[in-house]
């Protein structure tokens, strides 16, 4: 998997601060998309998931870490992306992790694949749906278009029904 960038700290991308990994690679290709280059598998440097675990183990600012893309949870690159969040939580076991992603969360789970169900275990808050720009709405806050939702994650797999995450 290659990375398309990350930020050591930010507030944009979630609630609280947070480190923000963009991988490479999507299959989406949605119109108007905010990272046209990410959507490239071979776009960025090659991920050194270490590098990254030690930039994030001491820093005592950050509540949790966003996964976003590019696209994490496609094929190709949700195996890592699940390796990475284990990892992740070895360092920092509080850390609360969300994810972006184009899928809905109804297609993550018809693919009724064990990586793509243990990822999901180990997500706390998931913003789900492709970016449409016939919805598009700047004054969204952590998603782009009205379509997206914000879910928390674990109340939706407990719950078997959507629970958005209050933000
Ligand atoms: S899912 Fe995200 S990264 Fe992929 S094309 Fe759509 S907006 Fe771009």
């Amino acid at each position: 998997m290659n990375m398309a960038g990350f930020y050591d700290e930010s507030i944009s991308n979630g609630v609280g601060w947070r480190a923000v990994l963009f991988v490479s690679g999507c299959p989406h290709h949605c119109p108007g998309c905010h990272n046209v280059v990410a959507q490239d598998y071979n776009y960025g440097q090659k991920f050194d998931k270490q590098a990254i675990i030690d930039r994030i183990c001491d820093n005592s600012i950050l509540k949790g870490i966003t996964i976003s893309g590019g696209e994490p949870l496609c094929k190709e690159n949700i195996p890592e992306v699940l390796d990475f969040i284990k990892e992740v939580k070895k360092v920092r076991p509080n850390f609360n992790v969300w994810c972006y992603t184009g899928y809905t969360l109804e297609q993550l789970e018809e693919r009724k694949d064990d990586v793509t169900d243990e990822t999901l275990k180990n997500i706390d808050v998931l913003v789900d749906g492709r970016f449409m720009e016939e919805k598009k709405n700047p004054t969204l806050k952590f998603k782009g278009s009205e379509n997206q939702r914000i879910l928390d994650i674990q109340e939706c797999l407990r719950e078997h029904k959507l629970v958005e995450y209050k933000v």
